[in-house]
C-alpha cells in the first residue's frame, strides 16, 4: 500500500465537472489499494479575483486581513472536493493547512513553513479516509492565517510529501508536464521525461509557472520526487528528479534543457549616482528592509564620478520601490530615477552549460540575428538571462527554443 500525494492546480477544479473528475481520479487512485492526501488551490482565477477585490477596497491592505481574505478561496475548493467524493460513496474529509498541522513564520502573504504536524492526517488515514487539504495556507504562532506565496499549493503538497514520507507527490496541471517552453507560447515545445531539481528550480524561478520555484527546493531538500502530469489525460508526466539519478540514467545531457520568459519585471534605472562608497548598499539596503527582491543589477563605468544603476523587481513591487526610491532619493543628490514597464525576461537553463562554454555567446547570437537588443545580461552556473523589450519577447523565445533545437522531433 502507499501513500500518494496528488495536487490539483485551480485550472483543474475550476467548476462543478472538472471537481467531479479530480475526485473520481482521487477514489480511483484511493481503490487501487493507496492511501491518499490531496491537496487543493483555489479554483480557477478566484485569487486573482480576491486580490482584485481587495485593490478597489484599498491600494494598502494590512497583510493579516489579506491572507484572512486568500485564504477562503482554497477553502472553496477542498469542501466541494470533499462533496463530490463523498457523492462518490468514499470515506473523506476536508482540513484547512491549519487543522493539516502546517505551520508558518510571522510573515503574511509569503510566509515559510516552519514545521509540519502530520499526526491529525496520519490518525484520519489510519481511520481510511481520503484527506483533502487546502494549498497555499498555514497557521502562525499568533493562531492567524498565513499563505506562501503565489503557486504555494505546490509547496503545501511537497512539504506534506516530505513529512508523511510519501511513497509519491504528483502534481497535477493543465498540462502534461514540464515542456522545454510554455506550451501555450510555442506549439513546437517537447514534454521532458526527466528534470533535475536545479533545472527545474531555475527554469520555476525564471518564469515556468508550471511548478512554484519553492515546492522544488524543498523537493530538492528532502528528496521528493515530483511528478508533473496533466489532470486531463493518463500520460506520464515529467520526473523531477536528482542529478545523479539522471547521471546514472545515462540520460543524454542537453547543452539546454529548457528555456522561460517572465513578463512579469519592470526596470528601474538611477541615472547619474554619486560614485561613492555606499550608495549600493543604501539603495539595496532600504529594498530588503521592506521585503523587495531585486532580481538583474547593472551599474555603468563611473563618468565625472557619476554613474548609473538599474535593476530589475518583480511588477508586484512596483509601487513599493519607487515609494522607497522617492524616500531615500535625497542622499542621491541630482540623480533622477526611471520607471520601464516595457521588458521582459528571456532565460535559457541547462546543467549542460557546466560543462559547455559558449552557451552565452550563442545565445546572444541568436538573439542579434533577429535584431533583438539585449538590455540587461546576468548569469548563474546553469542559467542565463537576459532582459529585452516586452515587444520581442514571443521572438526572443522563439528563436532560443529553435536555435538550441529543442523543439519536436
Ligand atoms: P495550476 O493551476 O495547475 O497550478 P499553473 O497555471 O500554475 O497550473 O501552471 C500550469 C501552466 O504553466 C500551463 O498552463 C502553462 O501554460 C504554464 N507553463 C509555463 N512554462 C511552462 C513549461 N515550461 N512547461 C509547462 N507549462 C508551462
Ligand atoms: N491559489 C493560490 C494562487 O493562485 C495558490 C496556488 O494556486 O497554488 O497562487
Ligand atoms: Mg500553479
Amino acid at each position: 500500500m502507499a501513500l500518494v500525494v496528488m495536487k490539483f492546480g485551480g485550472s483543474s477544479v475550476a467548476d462543478a465537472d472538472k471537481m467531479k473528475l479530480v475526485a473520481s481520479k482521487i477514489t480511483a487512485k484511493k481503490n487501487l489499494g493507496n492511501k491518499i492526501v490531496a491537496v487543493v488551490s483555489a479554483p480557477g482565477d478566484t485569487t486573482d479575483d480576491l486580490l482584485e477585490m481587495a485593490d478597489k477596497i484599498t491600494s494598502n491592505p494590512p497583510a493579516r486581513e489579506m491572507d484572512m481574505l486568500l485564504a477562503t478561496g482554497e477553502m472553496v475548493s477542498i469542501s466541494l472536493l470533499s462533496m463530490a467524493i463523498d457523492a462518490l460513496n468514499e470515506k473523506v474529509i476536508s482540513l484547512t493547512g491549519p487543522q493539516a498541522g502546517i505551520l508558518a513564520d510571522l510573515d503574511h502573504t509569503r510566509s515559510r513553513i516552519k514545521k509540519i504536524n502530520p499526526k491529525k492526517i496520519k490518525d484520519l488515514l489510519a481511520q481510511n479516509n481520503i484527506v483533502i487539504v487546502a494549498g497555499f495556507q498555514a497557521l502562525n504562532r499568533k493562531g492567524d492565517f498565513t499563505t506562501l506565496g503565489r503557486g504555494g499549493s505546490d509547496l503545501t503538497a511537497v512539504a506534506l510529501a516530505a513529512a508523511l514520507d510519501a511513497d509519491f507527490c504528483e502534481i497535477y496541471s493543465d498540462v502534461d508536464g514540464v515542456f522545454t517552453t510554455d506550451p501555450r507560447l510555442v506549439k513546437e515545445a517537447r514534454k521532458i521525461d526527466y528534470i533535475s531539481y536545479d533545472e527545474m528550480l531555475e527554469m520555476a524561478g525564471s518564469g515556468a509557472q508550471v511548478l512554484q520555484a519553492r515546492s522544488v527546493e524543498v523537493a530538492k531538500k528532502f528528496g521528493v520526487t515530483i511528478h508533473s502530469r496533466s489532470t486531463f489525460s493518463d500520460k506520464e508526466g515529467t520526473y523531477i528528479i536528482s542529478e545523479e539519478k539522471i547521471r546514472r540514467q545515462k540520460m543524454e545531457e542537453l547543452l539546454v534543457s529548457g528555456v522561460t520568459f517572465d513578463k512579469n519585471q519592470v526596470k528601474f534605472t538611477i541615472i547619474d549616482l554619486p560614485d561613492i562608497p555606499g550608495i549600493a548598499a543604501n539603495i539595496f539596503g532600504a529594498l530588503a528592509k521592506i521585503g523587495v527582491n531585486v532580481d538583474m543589477i547593472i551599474q555603468s563605468a563611473a563618468v565625472d564620478k557619476k554613474n548609473d544603476i538599474s535593476f530589475t523587481v518583480s511588477k508586484n513591487d512596483m509601487k513599493k520601490t519607487q515609494l522607497e526610491l522617492d524616500k531615500i532619493s535625497p542622499s542621491f543628490e541630482s540623480a533622477r530615477v526611471v520607471c520601464d514597464e516595457h521588458v521582459a525576461k528571456v532565460s535559457v537553463v541547462g546543467i549542460g552549460m557546466r560543462s559547455n562554454p559558449g552557451v552565452a555567446a550563442q545565445m546572444f547570437a541568436l538573439l542579434s540575428k533577429k535584431g533583438i537588443n539585449i538590455e540587461m545580461i546576468s548569469t548563474s552556473e546553469i542559467k542565463i538571462s537576459c532582459i529585452v523589450d516586452k515587444t520581442d519577447m514571443a521572438r526572443a523565445v522563439e528563436e532560443l527554443h529553435k536555435g538550441f533545437k529543442l523543439g519536436k522531433k
